[in-house]
């Protein structure tokens, strides 16, 4: 979070749900096997029956009330609240009951800020601060004087003088589809309350950003101020992050969101692809290639065992001049890949590319990143996933680690993936565990979970307990209960 390092870094099969408990017997079944049937009597099974349907009644009333009660929230969600590790982002929610919608609303003050500028003697000057900038304003001054202002010029917001006419209002719109998009609706909840298990909710994300004239036009009930910086269209570079003032202990509405203009789109540099090529005629790796495949596998850790999110797998496209010998420099990369017993050869794949000496090794979906998506990532209170020096190092916590854990998610750490809080854009379970505590806490009551809301059955609907002595009568013909079963 603290690193400046966006750009260096950022599967599609949704991750297995954490494991359940299995239902707990039916209080009446308990009774009939644990008592014995001997001595359940009529009149015992009765009353349960009773007890069991005033249980159920009870809960379908106050289930009820509570739906009709309406809206819960909006209120503010602050990430630092539970979890300890955190100190930045800032959100609001509320809970619709009727529709099961649980909505999250991130607002934003967006300064439009140019990336460069040019200085009276005719020099340009990088304001975006990245290297890459600097880099691009040196090459600017290698050119004639009077040819630098047009370059210039294209890190020029168009309310300031640049080309591209509608460059602010592209910003703020794709700013918002590009996070709404991303986020919205991939992970169900429900309650856990017995019989309530039908109420669900639906995550929904409402981004509202609004052009200020500097940071002092920010609104209090903003949670960040974005400072956007043009750059020329289509450059890979600058830098992207979030930070708090105060950090843990500071306002979740005094946010510091930093992107270019170039971060509404999905990224340019193939971070999720890696280019190798063979010796010519043989089934190996050229040994710059094998550097490659090494350092590739060191960023990709197996999952610790006992881990329930997923580790990104790996796709090898790969050519030869005969299927043999793709199958050949296929192993040659499974086998560098697992040095060291880094990546497991069941994560990795082979796909056939024709002829030739090349091979491309793909992340995951290989599905590029909108930076601006994973940035509300850290609005949303999530940790970088991505690798680096550090706190950053493969397999290594992340600041949402312990958090995801104690919501049955275990493993979550930083590696080189396909996740929209590393490379890509895949948003898994774990990203939602601060939705779910947002849900928690605006709805007032604990009970609720991964999985979709599923059908409550009246106790007595079910047809498993029949009165004792009767003839259940069960539709459709299906066997009766035993009738020994009962004394
Ligand atoms: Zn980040």
């Amino acid at each position: 979070m603290e690193y400046d390092e966006e750009r260096q870094r950022p599967v599609v099969a949704p991750a297995a749900k954490p494991a359940r408990a299995p239902e707990p017997p039916h209080p009446l079944l308990a009774l009939q096997q644990g008592v014995g049937n001997a001595v359940v009597s009529r009149a015992m099974l009765a009353r349960n029956r009773n007890m069991i349907q005033q249980q159920y009644d009870d809960a379908r009333k106050e289930r009820e009330t509570f739906v009709a009660a309406g809206k819960k929230g909006p209120q503010t969600y602050n990430p630092s609240t539970n979890n300890a590790a955190n100190y930045y982002g800032g959100f609001d929610v509320e809970y619709e009951p009727t529709k099961g919608e649980l909505n999250v609303k991130l607002k934003g003050a967006v300064a439009f800020q140019d990336g460069m500028t040019l200085s009276a003697a005719g020099r340009a000057q990088a304001v975006e601060p990245s290297a890459q900038t600097a880099a691009a304003a040196a090459a600017i001054n290698k050119l004639p004087k009077a040819a630098r202002a047009a370059e210039v010029a294209k890190w020029t917001w168009s309310s300031n003088g640049g080309p591209d006419a509608s460059d602010e209002t592209d910003l703020l719109t794709g700013f918002k589809s590009s996070v709404e998009a991303t986020w919205r609706e991939k992970h169900p909840f429900h309650c856990t309350k017995n019989y309530w298990e039908d109420l669900g909710a639906t995550t929904k994300i409402n981004v509202e950003v609004a052009k200020v004239a500097n940071a002092a036009g920010k609104a209090g009930d903003q949670h960040m101020l974005v400072n956007t910086f043009k750059v020329a269209k289509g450059f890979v570079g600058g830098s992207a992050d979030v930070s708090r003032t105060g950090g843990a202990t500071g306002s979740p509405f005094n946010n510091i969101m930093n992107i270019t203009s170039e971060d509404v789109v999905p990224r340019k540099d193939g971070l999720l692809e890696s280019k190798v090529s063979f010796q010519a005629g043989k089934g190996l790796l050229t040994p710059r290639s094998v550097g490659t495949v090494w350092r590739l596998a060191k960023e990709m850790p197996n999952a610790a065992p006992g881990s329930t999110i997923e580790t990104a797998n790996l796709t090898v496209k790969v050519q030869g001049k005969d299927a043999a010998q793709r199958k050949d420099r296929f192993d040659a990369v499974v086998d560098h890949l697992n040095q060291g017993g880094k990546v497991d050869a069941s994560r990795v794949t082979m796909v056939e590319d024709g002829e030739g000496e090349a091979g491309t090794i793909v992340v995951g979906d290989g599905n590029a990143q909108t930076v601006a998506a994973h940035e509300a990532g850290h609005m949303f209170g999530l940790d970088d996933e991505y690798t680096g020096g550090g706190a950053y190092g493969a397999g290594k916590k992340t600041e949402h680690t312990d958090f995801a854990a104690a919501a049955g998610h275990t493993g979550a750490m930083h590696a080189k993936s396909d996740s929209i809080m590393s490379e890509g854009s895949v948003v898994r379970p774990h990203h939602y565990v601060t939705f779910l505590d947002a849900l928690k806490q605006v709805s007032g009551m604990p009970d609720w979970d991964y999985g979709a809301a599923k059908p409550v059955k009246e106790p007595d609907g079910m047809g498993d307990f029949p009165t004792p002595g009767t003839d259940p009568g069960v539709p459709g013909g299906a066997a009766k209960e035993p009738e020994t079963a009962l004394a």
